[in-house]
């Protein structure tokens, strides 16, 4: 069981989402974490085989001795096996503009290696050409440094180097993460929720709010969704791919007159839950890229048989960023991050957690790409 409805919290979870600080996935490395002695430290990076085992004694005297030995690793065992050659990379420093460590730069490029028939040399062209760095086709630190400067830059993404299901949709922008797509969003929605909005009833607002998003996955080739109005009790909105839908909330569509803060969360999460549908649909595209049936998809996703027929007839081609993309999405959701999403989503699950969740993640930051589009907008015409 899957949970089918994807839900957008309220305006307090978004005045949170401001506060939260991108989390360091690697909190295992130890050479960010410590400041050893300065001098016995650059000597040891520039001339590693000077250090002596009473240098390494002066350093666990200042830094403690558990720290010596994380920081020295193998180090330590090799001096007390009688040998005094210390590889640098144990005591190496970062560069300025390099976010990571060696030991970081050896898990990331590991990390496409374990994932070769996925990350082939055309996909890692493509993602060396996204961050900057010269097409080679084969992963290197210049690239994986590259990745988490794009990463440092794209908060709240992981600075890991790995550009895994989070990064590469922000790294490749389609559909309604395009930026033409969101600034015509938030101008339509605007004339919507400062136009008329007071002389409409709350089914036309409804109407209205979801004709325009539809655009939007009509230019996007994605199959138009429907609507409800349902009181949700604090959630703004929520995209049910069993139902092909998006319910708005009643409260706020009764509201007569909303500050611009609520409207531009009201265009926020109606294209949140418009760009749910899209990962959607991309899902049951890449599935059927891979061979499988209409039938097939719809009963394995949950979603309408003519909605994967549509899927059917318009498959991703296998290999392509797009497959990859929808690929994380799809492991997300059905494969084999399905059982951390469903406890995510039950009672025991945190709110960073959900967030987290690679097509959360996604539809977060291009729902928030329409926050900033529309405040842009109340700004140019003050
Ligand atoms: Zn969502």
């Amino acid at each position: 069981m899957s949970p089918k409805q994807q839900i957008k919290g309220d305006g307090e979870a978004a005045t949170e989402r401001r506060k939260r600080e991108p989390v360091a996935q690697d909190l295992d490395n130890p050479t960010q974490q410590l400041a050893p002695p300065v001098a016995v430290n650059q000597r040891a990076r520039l001339a590693p085989s000077s250090l002596t085992s009473r240098e390494v004694s002066q350093l666990q005297r200042t830094i403690g001795n558990r720290e010596v030995g994380i920081l020295l690793a193998g180090t330590v065992q090799r001096l007390e096996a009688g040998e005094l050659q210390m590889q640098s990379e144990f005591v190496v420093q970062r560069e300025d503009d390099d976010p990571l460590d060696e030991s970081q730069v050896r898990k990331a490029i590991g990390f496409y290696a374990n994932r070769s028939t996925q990350y082939t040399e055309e996909i890692i062209r493509q993602i060396q050409a996204g961050v900057g760095v010269p097409e080679t086709g084969t992963v290197d630190e210049a690239m994986v440094q590259a990745v988490a400067r794009y990463q440092q830059a794209n908060s709240p993404l992981w600075v890991d180097g790995m550009a895994g299901p989070r990064t590469l949709p922000a790294l490749f922008p389609s559909g309604l993460a395009e930026q033409e797509e969101i600034e015509t969003y938030a101008e339509e929605a605007e004339d919507i929720l400062e136009g008329d909005w007071a002389s409409m009833s709350e089914e036309e607002r409804a109407d209205d709010l979801i004709a325009r998003v539809n655009d939007r996955l009509a230019a996007a080739n994605v199959p138009q969704v429907g609507r409800l109005i349902e009181d949700l009790g604090g959630d703004a909105g929520q995209f049910d791919f069993e139902e092909w839908s998006i319910s708005l909330d009643q409260g706020i569509l009764q509201s007569e007159a909303l500050s611009d803060a609520e409207a531009a969360d009201v265009a926020d999460t109606v294209y949140h839950e418009a760009r749910h549908a899209e990962q959607w649909y991309r899902m049951a595209q890449m599935r059927a890229g891979q061979g499988r049936t209409a039938d097939q998809i719809a009963h394995e996703m949950s979603i309408p048989p003519r909605i994967a027929n549509e899927a059917f007839g318009d498959p991703l081609a296998p290999g392509s960023m797009e497959a990859l993309i929808a690929d994380g999405w799809y492991q997300s959701v059905y494969g084999t991050g399905s059982a951390h999403r469903e406890r995510v989503l039950g009672p025991t699950g945190t709110y960073e957690e959900y967030r987290a969740l690679p097509e959360e993640s996604d539809a977060w930051r291009v729902g928030g790409d329409v926050t900033e589009a529309y405040n842009r907008l109340g700004e140019e015409g003050a």
